[in-house]
C-alpha cells in the first residue's frame, strides 16, 4: 500500500509543532543530558541531518528510559509514531514484506525522539530505487587498544586507494570507536555488487597488510587491528547516520569531516549533543561543502 505523503504543516514561530513529554527525564547518567536537551539537539541539526537522512528506510536505537536501561533497534513500523513518519514496504529475504519507516522533515525526527528514540541509522538506498545503493560506507572498526591514530592512518589510505579507482570518499566520525568511510554513488550497481567490490576490497586490504587489516568480523582475529566492515553494504544493512546522537556515555554525535581536519582531530566522539550550535555552522563551512556528493559509479576492480 502506498502512502500519500501528506503536505508539510506550516511551522508555527513561537511554539514547536512537536510535543515532547518528559523533557527533563534524564537520559544519560554520565552527562546529565534529557530527553528535552535531545530534541532541542535534533530540532537544530534536523536541517544538516535531513539530506543523507530523508528518503531512506532508516532503523531506530529506542531507549525510552534511557540509554543505561533496555534499548532496542527497531526496523519495522510500530504503527504509533504519528503522520510526519512514513511508512515503505520492503520485500524480506524470505519473501514477506515488512513496513520500514522513512522521514523527510524535522517533525518525524522528533516524533522519533518522543517515541524514546536516540539513535538513526539508515540504508544505502533511497525509497525511490531501493535495489541500487546511493552510498557506500567503509565501516572503520578498531580492536580496543588501539589508538586513533591506527585509524586515521587506515583512513586516509583507504581513501587514497579509493582514488586511485576513481572514487572520492568522505570522512565521518562515528561518535563512537572509529570512523566510517563515505563513497557516494549514482545509483546503478546493485546490492551484490556493491558487496562484492566492498568485501574484495576489506580483503584486498587484509592481504596486503595483514598486521594492520582484517575483513573478518570475528572479534579474535581483530587483535591489534582493524576490521574493515564492509558488511554495512548489503541489502537490509543500515549505518548510523550523520547529526546522530548516539546512546553512549556523554551522548557523542556522529560527524561529517573534512580530510583536512582528520589529521588533526582527537577521536571519533569529538562532538558531543552541546555542540549542536557547532555543527550547524560548521556543516556550511567551505571545508564542508558538498561533504557526501559526488556524481561516480562502481569502477571495475
Ligand atoms: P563504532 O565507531 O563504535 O564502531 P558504529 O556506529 O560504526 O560505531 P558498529 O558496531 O560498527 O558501530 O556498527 C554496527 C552497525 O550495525 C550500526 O551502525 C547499526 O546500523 C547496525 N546495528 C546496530 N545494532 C543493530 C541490531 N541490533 N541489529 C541490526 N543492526 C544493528
Ligand atoms: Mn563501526
Ligand atoms: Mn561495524
Amino acid at each position: 500500500a502506498k502512502e500519500v505523503v501528506p503536505e508539510k504543516p506550516v511551522k508555527a514561530t513561537t511554539a514547536p509543532t512537536y510535543r515532547i513529554t518528559n523533557p527533563d527525564r534524564v537520559i544519560d547518567t554520565d552527562s546529565g543530558i534529557t530527553k528535552g536537551e535531545l530534541a532541542a539537539f535534533y530540532e537544530t541539526v534536523a536541517p544538516i541531518m535531513l539530506p543523507v537522512l530523508g528518503h531512506r528506510p532508516v532503523s531506530l536505537v529506542r531507549c525510552p528510559q534511557g540509554r543505561a536501561k533496555h534499548c532496542f533497534f527497531q526496523k519495522h513500523d510500530a504503527g504509533s509514531f504519528g503522520e510526519h513518519v512514513h511508512h515503505v514496504p520492503i520485500k524480506e529475504k524470505d519473501g514477506s514484506t515488512e513496513d520500514y519507516l522513512w522521514l523527510d522533515d524535522a517533525e518525524g525526527i522528533l516524533d522519533c525522539v518522543q517515541m524514546g528514540t536516540i539513535e538513526f541509522h539508515g540504508w544505502g538506498a533511497r525509497i525511490d530505487d531501493l535495489e541500487a545503493p546511493d552510498r557506500m560506507i567503509f565501516d572503520l572498526d578498531p580492536d580496543e587498544g588501539l589508538d586513533f591514530e591506527a585509524v586515521r592512518k587506515a583512513a586516509f589510505d583507504i581513501s587514497a586507494t579509493l582514488s586511485d579507482l576513481g572514487l572520492v570518499s568522505f570522512p565521518m566520525l562515528s561518535g563512537g570507536k572509529g570512523v566510517h568511510v563515505v563513497v557516494p554513488l549514482t545509483p546503478q550497481a546493485k546490492w551484490p555488487a556493491v558487496k562484492d567490490f566492498t568485501h574484495r576490497f576489506a580483503v584486498a586490504l587484509e592481504t596486503q597488510e595483514p598486521e594492520r587489516y582484517v575483513a573478518n568480523m570475528a572479534k579474535a582475529k581483530r587483535v591489534g587491528r582493524i576490521f574493515v566492515d564492509y558488511l554495512r553494504n548489503q541489502r537490509g544493512s543500515t549505518a548510523v547516520l550523520p547529526y546522530v546522537a548516539r546512546a553512549r556515555a556523554g551522548v557523542p554525535v556522529s560527524a561529517p569531516i573534512s580530510w583536512e581536519e582528520l589529521r588533526t582531530i582527537d577521536k571519533p566522539s569529538h562532538f558531543s549533543i552541546r555542540d549542536a550550535d557547532e555543527l550547524l555552522a560548521r556543516a556550511s563551512s567551505p571545508d564542508l561543502q558538498g561533504w557526501g556528493v559526488a556524481a561516480q559509479i562502481l569502477p571495475d576492480f
